[in-house]
Protein backbone atom coordinates (compact mmCIF):
# COMPACT_ATOMS: atom_id res chain seq x y z
CA UNK A 1 0.00 0.00 0.00
CA UNK A 2 1.44 3.34 -0.79
CA UNK A 3 1.14 6.64 0.87
CA UNK A 4 -2.72 7.83 0.32
CA UNK A 5 -1.88 11.70 -0.08
CA UNK A 6 -4.23 14.39 1.11
CA UNK A 7 -6.04 17.20 -1.85
CA UNK A 8 -4.69 20.44 -0.20
CA UNK A 9 -1.03 18.83 -0.03
CA UNK A 10 -1.45 18.16 -4.01
CA UNK A 11 -2.76 21.28 -4.77
CA UNK A 12 0.45 23.20 -2.66
CA UNK A 13 2.68 20.60 -4.80
CA UNK A 14 1.45 21.69 -7.81
CA UNK A 15 1.98 25.12 -7.39
CA UNK A 16 5.49 24.27 -5.81
CA UNK A 17 5.76 22.65 -9.55
CA UNK A 18 4.73 25.86 -11.13
CA UNK A 19 7.03 28.07 -9.57
CA UNK A 20 10.24 26.14 -9.01
CA UNK A 21 12.65 24.43 -11.48
CA UNK A 22 12.58 20.74 -11.79
CA UNK A 23 15.52 18.80 -12.93
CA UNK A 24 15.97 15.44 -14.44
CA UNK A 25 19.49 14.70 -14.26
CA UNK A 26 19.17 10.83 -15.48
CA UNK A 27 17.28 10.07 -18.91
CA UNK A 28 17.62 6.93 -21.06
CA UNK A 29 16.05 9.54 -23.63
CA UNK A 30 18.52 9.28 -27.20
CA UNK A 31 18.55 5.49 -27.13
CA UNK A 32 14.49 5.31 -27.81
CA UNK A 33 14.51 7.89 -29.74
CA UNK A 34 16.69 6.30 -32.19
CA UNK A 35 15.36 2.82 -31.30
CA UNK A 36 11.91 4.55 -32.46
CA UNK A 37 12.95 6.19 -35.15
CA UNK A 38 14.38 3.06 -37.00
CA UNK A 39 10.99 1.65 -37.00
CA UNK A 40 9.83 4.75 -38.62
CA UNK A 41 8.45 6.96 -35.76
CA UNK A 42 8.69 10.62 -35.75
CA UNK A 43 8.80 13.66 -33.62
CA UNK A 44 8.25 12.02 -30.61
CA UNK A 45 8.97 14.45 -28.03
CA UNK A 46 6.64 16.95 -29.18
CA UNK A 47 4.14 14.06 -29.71
CA UNK A 48 4.65 12.04 -26.08
CA UNK A 49 6.93 14.32 -23.68
CA UNK A 50 6.60 17.93 -24.23
CA UNK A 51 3.20 18.76 -22.36
CA UNK A 52 3.96 16.56 -19.37
CA UNK A 53 7.55 17.64 -19.20
CA UNK A 54 5.80 20.72 -18.69
CA UNK A 55 2.74 20.00 -16.84
CA UNK A 56 5.73 18.65 -14.43
CA UNK A 57 7.48 21.85 -14.40
CA UNK A 58 10.53 20.35 -16.30
CA UNK A 59 13.76 23.00 -17.13
CA UNK A 60 16.51 20.92 -17.20
CA UNK A 61 16.72 17.46 -18.20
CA UNK A 62 20.08 15.26 -18.39
CA UNK A 63 19.68 13.24 -21.96
CA UNK A 64 21.13 10.07 -21.34
CA UNK A 65 22.99 8.18 -24.22
CA UNK A 66 23.27 4.30 -23.10
CA UNK A 67 24.62 1.85 -25.16
CA UNK A 68 23.53 -1.87 -24.42
CA UNK A 69 26.42 -4.42 -24.08
CA UNK A 70 25.31 -6.16 -27.25
CA UNK A 71 26.86 -3.22 -28.88
CA UNK A 72 30.44 -2.55 -26.02
CA UNK A 73 31.30 -5.66 -26.90
CA UNK A 74 31.49 -6.01 -30.52
CA UNK A 75 35.25 -6.01 -31.45
CA UNK A 76 35.48 -2.59 -33.46
CA UNK A 77 35.13 0.18 -31.16
CA UNK A 78 34.09 2.31 -34.29
CA UNK A 79 31.24 0.55 -34.33
CA UNK A 80 30.20 1.87 -30.40
CA UNK A 81 30.68 5.07 -31.35
CA UNK A 82 28.75 5.38 -34.05
CA UNK A 83 25.49 3.87 -32.37
CA UNK A 84 26.61 6.94 -29.86
CA UNK A 85 26.43 9.28 -32.19
CA UNK A 86 23.45 7.86 -34.13
CA UNK A 87 21.52 8.21 -31.03
CA UNK A 88 22.49 11.94 -30.72
CA UNK A 89 21.90 12.47 -33.88
CA UNK A 90 18.26 11.34 -33.39
CA UNK A 91 17.82 13.66 -30.35
CA UNK A 92 19.14 16.39 -32.46
CA UNK A 93 16.79 15.71 -35.49
CA UNK A 94 13.79 15.90 -32.86
CA UNK A 95 15.40 19.36 -31.33
CA UNK A 96 15.71 21.19 -34.50
CA UNK A 97 12.30 23.08 -35.11
CA UNK A 98 11.45 22.25 -31.85
CA UNK A 99 11.19 25.91 -30.77
CA UNK A 100 10.64 24.32 -26.69
CA UNK A 101 13.56 23.03 -26.12
CA UNK A 102 17.92 24.13 -26.18
CA UNK A 103 20.90 21.89 -26.10
CA UNK A 104 22.93 23.46 -22.83
CA UNK A 105 26.76 23.80 -23.93
CA UNK A 106 27.35 26.09 -21.52
CA UNK A 107 26.42 28.13 -18.17
CA UNK A 108 25.39 31.33 -20.14
CA UNK A 109 22.92 28.58 -21.81
CA UNK A 110 22.04 27.27 -18.85
CA UNK A 111 20.99 30.90 -17.73
CA UNK A 112 19.25 32.24 -20.53
CA UNK A 113 16.88 28.96 -20.06
CA UNK A 114 16.39 29.42 -17.24
CA UNK A 115 14.50 32.82 -18.18
CA UNK A 116 12.16 31.25 -20.78
CA UNK A 117 9.42 28.61 -20.79
CA UNK A 118 11.83 26.30 -22.83
CA UNK A 119 13.29 23.18 -21.41
CA UNK A 120 17.12 22.71 -21.35
CA UNK A 121 18.53 18.87 -22.50
CA UNK A 122 22.44 18.54 -20.78
CA UNK A 123 23.50 16.06 -23.51
CA UNK A 124 25.49 12.69 -21.36
CA UNK A 125 27.02 9.47 -21.88
CA UNK A 126 26.55 6.57 -19.30
CA UNK A 127 29.82 4.81 -19.78
CA UNK A 128 32.81 6.02 -22.04
CA UNK A 129 33.15 2.28 -23.69
CA UNK A 130 33.18 4.72 -27.27
CA UNK A 131 36.46 6.04 -26.65
CA UNK A 132 38.11 3.37 -26.00
CA UNK A 133 41.60 4.78 -24.79
CA UNK A 134 41.58 7.80 -26.50
CA UNK A 135 41.38 11.64 -25.40
CA UNK A 136 40.92 13.28 -28.90
CA UNK A 137 37.27 11.22 -29.25
CA UNK A 138 36.57 12.69 -25.87
CA UNK A 139 37.14 16.01 -27.38
CA UNK A 140 35.22 15.35 -30.74
CA UNK A 141 32.31 14.35 -28.65
CA UNK A 142 32.61 17.58 -26.38
CA UNK A 143 32.55 19.50 -29.60
CA UNK A 144 29.02 18.00 -30.66
CA UNK A 145 27.68 18.73 -27.19
CA UNK A 146 27.99 16.18 -24.68
CA UNK A 147 29.12 17.67 -21.56
CA UNK A 148 28.85 15.05 -18.81
CA UNK A 149 30.01 11.01 -18.48
CA UNK A 150 30.49 8.37 -16.76
CA UNK A 151 33.36 6.10 -17.42
CA UNK A 152 31.53 2.96 -17.31
CA UNK A 153 27.90 1.56 -17.10
CA UNK A 154 27.49 -1.24 -14.75
CA UNK A 155 30.40 -3.05 -16.79
CA UNK A 156 34.19 -3.10 -17.17
CA UNK A 157 35.88 -1.28 -20.07
CA UNK A 158 39.22 0.36 -20.62
CA UNK A 159 38.73 3.21 -17.82
CA UNK A 160 36.77 1.40 -14.84
CA UNK A 161 34.79 -1.13 -13.93
CA UNK A 162 31.17 -0.85 -12.54
CA UNK A 163 29.20 -2.14 -9.69
CA UNK A 164 26.61 -4.57 -10.91
CA UNK A 165 23.53 -4.52 -12.65
CA UNK A 166 20.56 -3.31 -10.39
CA UNK A 167 18.87 -6.78 -10.53
CA UNK A 168 22.12 -8.60 -9.46
CA UNK A 169 24.04 -8.67 -5.69
CA UNK A 170 27.46 -8.92 -6.09
CA UNK A 171 30.88 -6.68 -6.13
CA UNK A 172 32.89 -6.61 -9.66
CA UNK A 173 36.23 -6.21 -8.91
CA UNK A 174 38.47 -3.55 -10.76
CA UNK A 175 39.94 -0.58 -10.42
CA UNK A 176 40.16 2.86 -12.79
CA UNK A 177 42.75 2.40 -15.09
CA UNK A 178 45.47 4.29 -16.09
CA UNK A 179 43.99 5.93 -19.26
CA UNK A 180 40.35 6.17 -17.21
CA UNK A 181 42.72 8.31 -14.63
CA UNK A 182 43.74 10.45 -17.73
CA UNK A 183 39.79 10.65 -18.97
CA UNK A 184 38.78 11.97 -15.81
CA UNK A 185 41.39 15.00 -16.19
CA UNK A 186 40.70 15.69 -19.69
CA UNK A 187 36.90 15.67 -18.17
CA UNK A 188 37.93 18.07 -15.87
CA UNK A 189 39.95 20.55 -18.66
CA UNK A 190 36.96 20.45 -20.89
CA UNK A 191 34.79 21.05 -18.05
CA UNK A 192 32.70 18.32 -18.14
CA UNK A 193 30.49 16.79 -15.28
CA UNK A 194 31.55 13.35 -14.21
CA UNK A 195 29.00 10.69 -12.99
CA UNK A 196 29.59 7.32 -10.21
CA UNK A 197 26.70 6.06 -10.09
CA UNK A 198 27.42 2.97 -11.95
CA UNK A 199 30.75 2.60 -10.54
CA UNK A 200 31.92 -0.14 -8.07
CA UNK A 201 32.91 0.29 -4.62
CA UNK A 202 36.59 0.53 -5.57
CA UNK A 203 36.21 3.01 -8.27
CA UNK A 204 34.54 5.39 -6.43
CA UNK A 205 37.04 5.73 -3.19
CA UNK A 206 39.54 6.12 -6.67
CA UNK A 207 37.33 8.92 -7.90
CA UNK A 208 37.86 11.06 -4.57
CA UNK A 209 41.47 11.03 -4.73
CA UNK A 210 42.09 11.49 -8.61
CA UNK A 211 38.98 14.08 -9.30
CA UNK A 212 39.57 17.83 -8.70
CA UNK A 213 36.57 19.43 -9.28
CA UNK A 214 33.11 18.22 -7.58
CA UNK A 215 31.69 14.77 -9.37
CA UNK A 216 28.09 13.52 -8.86
CA UNK A 217 25.81 10.57 -8.76
CA UNK A 218 23.40 10.88 -11.19
CA UNK A 219 21.15 8.39 -10.36
CA UNK A 220 21.04 6.85 -6.72
CA UNK A 221 19.67 5.73 -3.70
CA UNK A 222 20.75 4.90 0.07
CA UNK A 223 22.09 1.54 0.34
CA UNK A 224 21.29 2.03 4.13
CA UNK A 225 17.56 2.28 2.96
CA UNK A 226 18.13 -0.58 0.31
CA UNK A 227 20.71 -2.48 0.19
CA UNK A 228 21.87 -2.89 -3.72
CA UNK A 229 25.54 -2.06 -4.90
CA UNK A 230 23.84 0.47 -7.27
CA UNK A 231 23.24 2.77 -4.16
CA UNK A 232 25.61 4.85 -2.24
CA UNK A 233 26.54 3.81 1.17
CA UNK A 234 26.49 6.83 3.96
CA UNK A 235 29.83 6.96 4.11
CA UNK A 236 30.22 7.70 0.42
CA UNK A 237 27.23 9.87 0.97
CA UNK A 238 29.18 12.19 3.48
CA UNK A 239 32.16 12.26 0.83
CA UNK A 240 30.36 12.77 -2.21
CA UNK A 241 28.67 15.71 -0.32
CA UNK A 242 31.89 17.15 1.33
CA UNK A 243 33.16 17.67 -2.17
CA UNK A 244 30.08 19.72 -3.31
CA UNK A 245 28.43 16.88 -5.16
CA UNK A 246 24.82 16.23 -5.46
CA UNK A 247 23.00 12.64 -5.99
CA UNK A 248 19.76 12.50 -7.86
CA UNK A 249 16.76 10.20 -6.49
CA UNK A 250 16.45 6.94 -8.71
CA UNK A 251 12.96 6.20 -9.80
CA UNK A 252 13.31 2.46 -10.79
CA UNK A 253 11.47 -0.15 -8.61
CA UNK A 254 15.16 -2.33 -7.91
CA UNK A 255 16.49 0.49 -7.14
CA UNK A 256 14.95 2.42 -4.94
CA UNK A 257 13.67 -1.12 -3.20
CA UNK A 258 9.63 -0.42 -4.26
CA UNK A 259 9.07 -3.62 -5.93
CA UNK A 260 5.83 -4.33 -3.43
CA UNK A 261 4.24 -1.26 -4.80
CA UNK A 262 5.51 1.02 -2.15
CA UNK A 263 7.27 3.29 -4.87
CA UNK A 264 6.10 7.07 -3.20
CA UNK A 265 7.09 5.79 0.31
CA UNK A 266 10.19 3.76 -0.69
CA UNK A 267 11.35 7.12 -2.90
CA UNK A 268 10.22 9.33 0.04
CA UNK A 269 12.91 7.72 2.49
CA UNK A 270 15.44 7.88 0.35
CA UNK A 271 15.08 11.36 -0.08
CA UNK A 272 14.61 11.94 3.61
CA UNK A 273 17.31 9.86 5.15
CA UNK A 274 19.85 11.99 2.51
CA UNK A 275 18.79 14.72 3.30
CA UNK A 276 19.18 14.06 7.29
CA UNK A 277 22.51 12.63 6.19
CA UNK A 278 24.11 15.49 3.27
CA UNK A 279 21.44 18.27 3.49
CA UNK A 280 19.25 18.85 0.81
CA UNK A 281 21.25 21.11 -1.44
CA UNK A 282 22.94 17.71 -1.61
CA UNK A 283 19.93 15.83 -3.08
CA UNK A 284 18.44 16.30 -6.35
CA UNK A 285 16.56 13.61 -8.91
CA UNK A 286 18.22 11.24 -11.59
CA UNK A 287 14.66 9.34 -12.33
CA UNK A 288 16.09 6.92 -14.50
CA UNK A 289 13.22 5.90 -16.09
CA UNK A 290 13.52 2.90 -18.66
CA UNK A 291 10.06 1.96 -19.76
CA UNK A 292 10.13 4.21 -22.39
CA UNK A 293 13.41 2.86 -23.84
CA UNK A 294 13.17 -0.79 -22.57
CA UNK A 295 9.59 -0.85 -24.46
CA UNK A 296 11.30 0.56 -27.77
CA UNK A 297 13.88 -2.09 -27.25
CA UNK A 298 11.16 -4.64 -26.95
CA UNK A 299 9.39 -3.66 -29.84
CA UNK A 300 13.04 -3.32 -31.92
CA UNK A 301 13.23 -7.21 -31.54
CA UNK A 302 9.36 -7.78 -32.18
CA UNK A 303 8.79 -8.47 -28.40
CA UNK A 304 6.21 -6.92 -25.46
CA UNK A 305 7.27 -5.31 -22.47
CA UNK A 306 6.72 -7.64 -19.69
CA UNK A 307 8.02 -5.46 -16.67
CA UNK A 308 7.64 -2.34 -16.17
CA UNK A 309 10.53 -0.97 -13.32
CA UNK A 310 9.61 2.75 -13.42
CA UNK A 311 8.11 4.57 -9.73
CA UNK A 312 6.19 6.69 -11.02
CA UNK A 313 3.98 6.72 -14.86
CA UNK A 314 6.04 10.02 -15.94
CA UNK A 315 7.15 12.92 -15.22
CA UNK A 316 4.05 14.37 -13.86
CA UNK A 317 4.26 11.88 -11.28
CA UNK A 318 6.74 13.93 -9.52
CA UNK A 319 4.01 16.09 -8.24
CA UNK A 320 2.88 13.00 -6.23
CA UNK A 321 6.28 12.60 -4.82
CA UNK A 322 6.68 16.26 -3.55
CA UNK A 323 2.98 15.96 -2.46
CA UNK A 324 4.32 13.01 -0.74
CA UNK A 325 7.33 14.50 0.53
CA UNK A 326 5.63 17.78 2.40
CA UNK A 327 2.95 15.49 3.45
CA UNK A 328 5.49 13.35 5.65
CA UNK A 329 7.22 16.78 7.05
CA UNK A 330 9.66 17.71 5.14
CA UNK A 331 10.12 21.58 5.07
CA UNK A 332 8.85 23.04 2.00
CA UNK A 333 12.71 24.86 1.29
CA UNK A 334 14.47 21.71 1.17
CA UNK A 335 11.93 19.86 -1.63
CA UNK A 336 12.06 22.89 -3.72
CA UNK A 337 15.92 22.32 -2.93
CA UNK A 338 15.21 18.44 -3.95
CA UNK A 339 13.20 18.97 -7.05
CA UNK A 340 15.82 21.26 -9.28
CA UNK A 341 17.60 23.98 -7.20
CA UNK A 342 20.05 21.36 -5.75
CA UNK A 343 21.37 20.09 -9.39
CA UNK A 344 21.17 23.47 -10.95
CA UNK A 345 23.53 24.81 -8.37
CA UNK A 346 26.08 21.80 -9.12
CA UNK A 347 25.70 22.52 -13.09
CA UNK A 348 25.71 26.56 -13.00
CA UNK A 349 29.44 25.40 -10.99
CA UNK A 350 30.75 22.70 -13.20
CA UNK A 351 29.78 23.45 -16.47
CA UNK A 352 31.89 25.65 -18.94
CA UNK A 353 31.51 28.95 -17.69
CA UNK A 354 30.59 28.00 -14.31
CA UNK A 355 32.05 29.50 -11.05
ZN1 LIG B 1 22.11 3.79 -15.16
Amino acid sequence: MDILLKENVLRRARLLHQQNPVVDAHFDLPGELLLRHKRGERDIIRRDYLEKWKRAGLKLLVASVFVPTAITTRENPEEILADVLDQIEALFGEMQGNGQLTLIRDRTDLERVLKTDQIGILLYLEGLDCIGEELFVLSRLFEKGVRGAALTWSRKNALATGCCKAGEYKQIPGQITEAGRRVIREMERLSMFLDVSHLNDEGFEQVLTIAKKPFLATHSGSRSVYDNYRNLTDEQMILLSGQGGVMGLNGCKLIAGSLSGNHLEMLCKHAEYETKLMGAGHVGLGLDFCDAYDRAAAAAAGKMLTEEMDCLRDHTGLILLTAALLQRGMAEMDVIAIMGESMLRYFRAVLPGGA
